[in-house]
Protein backbone atom coordinates (compact mmCIF):
# COMPACT_ATOMS: atom_id res chain seq x y z
CA UNK A 1 0.00 0.00 0.00
CA UNK A 2 1.14 3.37 -1.01
CA UNK A 3 0.66 7.11 0.17
CA UNK A 4 1.62 8.12 -3.45
CA UNK A 5 2.53 6.40 -6.62
CA UNK A 6 4.66 8.20 -9.03
CA UNK A 7 4.48 5.59 -11.71
CA UNK A 8 1.02 4.76 -11.68
CA UNK A 9 -0.34 2.74 -14.46
CA UNK A 10 -3.12 2.21 -15.84
CA UNK A 11 -3.54 -0.49 -19.06
CA UNK A 12 -1.07 0.02 -21.81
CA UNK A 13 0.87 3.09 -21.62
CA UNK A 14 -1.83 5.10 -19.71
CA UNK A 15 -0.78 7.06 -16.41
CA UNK A 16 -2.27 6.41 -13.29
CA UNK A 17 -2.89 9.55 -11.26
CA UNK A 18 -1.70 7.91 -7.58
CA UNK A 19 -1.98 11.57 -5.10
CA UNK A 20 -2.06 11.70 -1.52
CA UNK A 21 -5.68 10.47 -0.07
CA UNK A 22 -6.29 7.87 -2.40
CA UNK A 23 -6.12 3.84 -1.64
CA UNK A 24 -3.45 2.69 -3.68
CA UNK A 25 -2.09 -0.91 -3.31
CA UNK A 26 -1.20 -4.41 -4.94
CA UNK A 27 -1.48 -8.17 -3.51
CA UNK A 28 0.21 -10.72 -5.07
CA UNK A 29 -2.03 -13.99 -5.58
CA UNK A 30 -1.09 -17.29 -6.40
CA UNK A 31 -4.58 -18.99 -7.87
CA UNK A 32 -4.67 -22.50 -8.35
CA UNK A 33 -6.85 -21.84 -12.07
CA UNK A 34 -5.29 -22.87 -15.49
CA UNK A 35 -3.81 -19.47 -17.22
CA UNK A 36 -6.83 -19.52 -19.77
CA UNK A 37 -9.31 -18.62 -16.69
CA UNK A 38 -7.07 -15.67 -15.14
CA UNK A 39 -8.96 -12.92 -16.50
CA UNK A 40 -11.74 -14.09 -13.90
CA UNK A 41 -9.21 -12.62 -11.20
CA UNK A 42 -9.89 -8.77 -12.67
CA UNK A 43 -13.22 -9.44 -12.60
CA UNK A 44 -13.30 -11.12 -9.09
CA UNK A 45 -11.68 -8.50 -7.85
CA UNK A 46 -13.62 -5.62 -9.16
CA UNK A 47 -16.95 -7.27 -7.65
CA UNK A 48 -15.17 -8.07 -4.05
CA UNK A 49 -14.07 -4.17 -4.67
CA UNK A 50 -17.56 -2.70 -5.17
CA UNK A 51 -19.41 -4.82 -2.59
CA UNK A 52 -16.61 -4.06 0.34
CA UNK A 53 -17.28 -0.18 -0.68
CA UNK A 54 -21.15 -0.38 -1.09
CA UNK A 55 -21.14 -1.94 1.93
CA UNK A 56 -18.54 0.54 3.76
CA UNK A 57 -20.66 4.05 2.53
CA UNK A 58 -23.41 3.00 0.68
CA UNK A 59 -22.91 4.33 -2.29
CA UNK A 60 -24.16 2.56 -5.59
CA UNK A 61 -20.95 1.67 -7.25
CA UNK A 62 -21.17 0.35 -10.80
CA UNK A 63 -18.76 -1.38 -13.15
CA UNK A 64 -17.49 -0.59 -16.62
CA UNK A 65 -15.69 -2.73 -18.77
CA UNK A 66 -13.36 -3.91 -18.60
CA UNK A 67 -11.63 -2.75 -15.19
CA UNK A 68 -13.14 0.29 -14.19
CA UNK A 69 -15.56 1.04 -11.35
CA UNK A 70 -17.38 4.56 -11.25
CA UNK A 71 -19.87 6.20 -9.87
CA UNK A 72 -22.25 7.78 -11.97
CA UNK A 73 -20.51 8.45 -15.22
CA UNK A 74 -17.38 9.56 -13.38
CA UNK A 75 -14.34 7.37 -12.84
CA UNK A 76 -13.98 5.81 -8.81
CA UNK A 77 -11.40 3.40 -9.21
CA UNK A 78 -9.57 0.91 -11.71
CA UNK A 79 -8.24 -2.68 -11.90
CA UNK A 80 -5.04 -4.04 -13.19
CA UNK A 81 -4.01 -7.72 -13.10
CA UNK A 82 -0.60 -8.85 -14.12
CA UNK A 83 0.75 -12.54 -14.01
CA UNK A 84 3.47 -15.21 -14.97
CA UNK A 85 2.48 -17.85 -16.37
CA UNK A 86 4.27 -20.88 -17.32
CA UNK A 87 2.30 -23.25 -20.14
CA UNK A 88 -0.82 -23.09 -19.04
CA UNK A 89 -0.35 -22.85 -15.01
CA UNK A 90 -0.04 -19.47 -13.34
CA UNK A 91 3.30 -18.75 -11.07
CA UNK A 92 1.67 -15.45 -10.02
CA UNK A 93 -0.40 -13.15 -10.62
CA UNK A 94 -0.42 -9.47 -9.46
CA UNK A 95 -3.68 -7.81 -8.28
CA UNK A 96 -3.24 -3.83 -8.42
CA UNK A 97 -6.11 -2.00 -7.47
CA UNK A 98 -6.60 1.97 -7.23
CA UNK A 99 -9.48 4.13 -5.68
CA UNK A 100 -9.62 7.95 -5.02
CA UNK A 101 -10.63 8.56 -1.57
CA UNK A 102 -10.51 11.52 -0.09
CA UNK A 103 -9.40 14.22 -2.97
CA UNK A 104 -10.71 17.20 -4.06
CA UNK A 105 -12.00 18.17 -7.91
CA UNK A 106 -8.33 19.76 -7.96
CA UNK A 107 -6.36 16.27 -7.38
CA UNK A 108 -8.86 14.46 -9.71
CA UNK A 109 -7.80 13.86 -13.80
CA UNK A 110 -10.88 14.84 -15.95
CA UNK A 111 -14.48 12.58 -15.77
CA UNK A 112 -12.82 11.18 -11.63
CA UNK A 113 -14.89 11.24 -8.65
CA UNK A 114 -13.75 10.01 -5.33
CA UNK A 115 -15.50 9.03 -2.16
CA UNK A 116 -15.23 12.08 -0.67
CA UNK A 117 -16.40 14.48 -3.23
CA UNK A 118 -19.99 12.07 -3.54
CA UNK A 119 -20.39 11.58 0.51
CA UNK A 120 -18.79 14.98 1.83
CA UNK A 121 -17.13 12.25 4.50
CA UNK A 122 -13.23 12.05 5.10
CA UNK A 123 -12.04 8.03 5.32
CA UNK A 124 -9.60 6.08 6.26
CA UNK A 125 -8.13 4.41 3.43
CA UNK A 126 -7.09 1.61 5.77
CA UNK A 127 -10.04 0.45 6.64
CA UNK A 128 -11.00 0.01 3.29
CA UNK A 129 -8.33 -1.61 2.49
CA UNK A 130 -9.12 -4.08 5.25
CA UNK A 131 -12.74 -4.23 4.17
CA UNK A 132 -11.82 -4.97 0.35
CA UNK A 133 -9.47 -8.00 1.28
CA UNK A 134 -12.21 -9.70 3.42
CA UNK A 135 -14.20 -9.47 0.40
CA UNK A 136 -11.82 -10.61 -1.67
CA UNK A 137 -10.93 -13.71 0.65
CA UNK A 138 -13.94 -14.43 1.04
CA UNK A 139 -15.21 -14.69 -2.89
CA UNK A 140 -11.66 -16.08 -3.67
CA UNK A 141 -13.07 -19.51 -3.77
CA UNK A 142 -15.29 -17.99 -7.27
CA UNK A 143 -12.60 -18.67 -9.08
CA UNK A 144 -13.97 -22.17 -9.58
CA UNK A 145 -16.85 -20.62 -10.61
CA UNK A 146 -16.74 -18.49 -13.40
CA UNK A 147 -20.42 -17.96 -14.10
CA UNK A 148 -21.22 -16.84 -10.63
CA UNK A 149 -18.35 -13.94 -10.93
CA UNK A 150 -18.97 -13.01 -14.35
CA UNK A 151 -23.74 -12.63 -13.43
CA UNK A 152 -22.73 -10.62 -9.90
CA UNK A 153 -20.41 -8.26 -12.96
CA UNK A 154 -22.89 -8.12 -15.14
CA UNK A 155 -25.78 -7.45 -12.54
CA UNK A 156 -23.86 -4.35 -11.30
CA UNK A 157 -22.48 -3.53 -14.74
CA UNK A 158 -22.94 0.32 -15.76
CA UNK A 159 -23.98 -0.09 -19.46
CA UNK A 160 -25.80 -3.59 -19.33
CA UNK A 161 -28.37 -3.30 -21.97
CA UNK A 162 -27.16 0.49 -22.94
CA UNK A 163 -25.51 2.37 -26.17
CA UNK A 164 -21.83 1.76 -26.32
CA UNK A 165 -18.88 2.95 -28.27
CA UNK A 166 -15.63 0.56 -27.79
CA UNK A 167 -12.32 1.70 -29.59
CA UNK A 168 -10.16 -1.37 -30.92
CA UNK A 169 -6.47 -1.09 -31.96
CA UNK A 170 -8.12 -0.65 -36.31
CA UNK A 171 -11.37 -0.95 -35.60
CA UNK A 172 -14.52 1.41 -33.44
CA UNK A 173 -17.71 -1.09 -32.68
CA UNK A 174 -21.23 0.73 -31.64
CA UNK A 175 -24.06 -0.57 -30.25
CA UNK A 176 -25.76 -2.23 -27.10
CA UNK A 177 -23.71 -3.92 -25.25
CA UNK A 178 -25.63 -6.87 -24.71
CA UNK A 179 -23.37 -9.57 -22.21
CA UNK A 180 -20.30 -10.34 -20.84
CA UNK A 181 -18.70 -13.75 -21.45
CA UNK A 182 -16.51 -15.81 -19.25
CA UNK A 183 -13.14 -15.37 -20.52
CA UNK A 184 -14.23 -11.49 -20.05
CA UNK A 185 -15.09 -10.13 -23.48
CA UNK A 186 -18.03 -7.87 -24.51
CA UNK A 187 -20.67 -8.71 -26.22
CA UNK A 188 -22.30 -5.92 -28.59
CA UNK A 189 -25.05 -5.91 -30.76
CA UNK A 190 -24.69 -3.20 -33.89
CA UNK A 191 -26.33 -0.74 -35.28
CA UNK A 192 -26.85 -3.02 -38.39
CA UNK A 193 -27.88 -6.07 -36.53
CA UNK A 194 -24.46 -7.92 -35.85
CA UNK A 195 -23.08 -9.62 -32.68
CA UNK A 196 -19.41 -8.28 -32.26
CA UNK A 197 -16.89 -9.76 -29.75
CA UNK A 198 -14.66 -7.39 -27.75
CA UNK A 199 -11.85 -8.69 -25.85
CA UNK A 200 -9.71 -5.44 -25.76
CA UNK A 201 -10.30 -1.68 -26.27
CA UNK A 202 -11.71 1.32 -24.37
CA UNK A 203 -15.19 1.77 -23.72
CA UNK A 204 -17.81 4.73 -23.55
CA UNK A 205 -21.00 4.76 -22.74
CA UNK A 206 -23.52 6.90 -25.34
CA UNK A 207 -26.02 8.71 -23.76
CA UNK A 208 -28.41 9.02 -26.73
P1 LIG B 1 -9.24 3.51 -19.78
O1 LIG B 1 -8.97 4.92 -20.24
O2 LIG B 1 -9.64 2.60 -20.91
O3 LIG B 1 -10.19 3.41 -18.61
P2 LIG B 1 -7.27 2.49 -17.86
O4 LIG B 1 -8.28 1.62 -17.21
O5 LIG B 1 -5.93 1.94 -18.10
O6 LIG B 1 -7.82 3.00 -19.28
O7 LIG B 1 -7.13 3.80 -16.98
C1 LIG B 1 -6.20 4.82 -17.29
C2 LIG B 1 -6.93 6.13 -17.54
O8 LIG B 1 -7.69 6.49 -16.39
C3 LIG B 1 -6.01 7.30 -17.74
O9 LIG B 1 -5.68 7.43 -19.10
C4 LIG B 1 -6.83 8.51 -17.25
O10 LIG B 1 -7.72 8.94 -18.24
C5 LIG B 1 -7.66 7.91 -16.16
N1 LIG B 1 -7.11 8.11 -14.81
C6 LIG B 1 -5.81 8.21 -14.41
N2 LIG B 1 -5.71 8.32 -13.08
C7 LIG B 1 -6.97 8.29 -12.59
C8 LIG B 1 -7.53 8.37 -11.28
N3 LIG B 1 -6.79 8.51 -10.17
N4 LIG B 1 -8.89 8.29 -11.19
C9 LIG B 1 -9.67 8.17 -12.27
N5 LIG B 1 -9.20 8.10 -13.51
C10 LIG B 1 -7.87 8.15 -13.68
Amino acid sequence: MADVQTSGRGRGRKKWESPKGGLWFSIILRPKVPSPRLPLLQFLAAIATRQALENETGLSVRLKWPNDLVLGNAKLGGILVESKTIGESVAFAILGIGLNINQGKAQLPPRAISLRLVSGKQRDPRLLLRAILDQIRSSYDDLDNPSSIMEDWWRNCVHRLTRVQVTLPKDTVTGISRAINEDGSLVIETDDRKIRKVSEGSLRLLND
